[in-house]
């Protein structure tokens, strides 16, 4: 009987939280993005982008993984990362999003990449192999692209210069740090050919938006708590591909190496091989 209580109780949890997420996922559009929709005369001037050039290859609707955070102070973690995702030949579909000179706390330009030629090197390695570099930002202080138009263009314009000073002219995605925008700096993104990624909107440089799903489960996930995560993260999965909303992994170096998250990212990636 108490056993029966139990399972009840964890498949009320589960029912709840996915309930929860499909909710929020369905009603939460951010203000910014309304407010861009209503810019229409904005994105009629900018209509003449390609927007197929920034589709992500996603056959057979398999997700796509997100790794942010990608900075040289997160080395060690990075390649534990890659070594799961190599396991399963996934790269073709892991976009990786470098922070230029993480800053936050400040560290002196420690962690500028033209100071890093090593971890330069293996960007480039993970490049060759089909894995996508692309911009996570300038220095990743707080809410660092939540700023007026000019200052946003300055930290752009000076993140592009590191990124070219290290071999990488060809960025076309762009995730703000802790996803914090305005419609100022959104204005800026697009207008330098960006399409950007938000937790369950993609946002084109011609303005047109799509609903994704966007997904983390390793925050500093516990051990005991994979299974569960990795039942909530199936039926997401399975929701969004019923419904053809591309599925997204976020996930950060620094913290899916704690606890259980490797281990969820590989019954995940094991998973998703044997269903698509
Ligand atoms: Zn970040």
């Amino acid at each position: 009987m108490k056993k029966l209580l139990i399972s009840f109780i964890v498949v009320l949890s589960i029912t709840s939280i996915v309930l929860g997420e499909i909710f929020i996922s369905e009603n939460s559009s951010s203000n910014i993005i309304k407010e861009n929709k209503n810019n229409s005369k904005y994105i009629e001037n900018n209509s003449k982008h390609d927007v197929k050039n920034h589709n992500v290859k996603n056959n057979n609707e398999k997700p796509i993984i997100l790794v942010h955070d990608v900075s040289p102070k997160y080395f060690k973690q990075l390649k534990e990362v890659i070594n799961v995702i190599n396991k399963y030949h996934y790269a073709n579909h892991t976009m990786l999003f470098v922070i230029p000179d993480l800053e936050n706390p400040p560290s002196g330009g420690k962690w500028d990449l033209r100071r890093n030629k090593e971890f330069v090197k293996y960007l480039h390695e993970l490049e060759r192999e089909g894995y996508k570099i692309e911009l996570h930002g300038y220095k990743h202080t707080f809410h660092e692209f939540n700023c007026p138009k000019d200052e946003c263009l300055e930290k752009l314009h000076n993140a592009e210069i590191i990124m070219r000073d290290c071999g990488f002219d060809n960025l076309s995605f762009f995730i703000p740090p802790a996803w914090a925008l305005n419609n100022d700096s959104l204005k800026v993104l697009l207008e330098h050919n960006y399409t950007v990624i938000l937790t369950n909107e993609i946002i084109y440089p011609n303005g047109t938006t799509k609903k994704i799903m966007n997904k983390e489960y390793t925050w500093y996930l516990k051990k005991e708590y994979v299974n569960l995560y990795l039942i909530k993260a199936e039926i997401n999965y399975r929701y969004a591909l019923k419904h053809h909303i591309p599925f997204y992994l976020s996930l950060h170096p620094q913290t899916i190496t704690y606890g259980g998250g490797l281990e969820f990212l590989n019954k995940f990636l094991k998973f998703i091989n044997q269903t698509t």
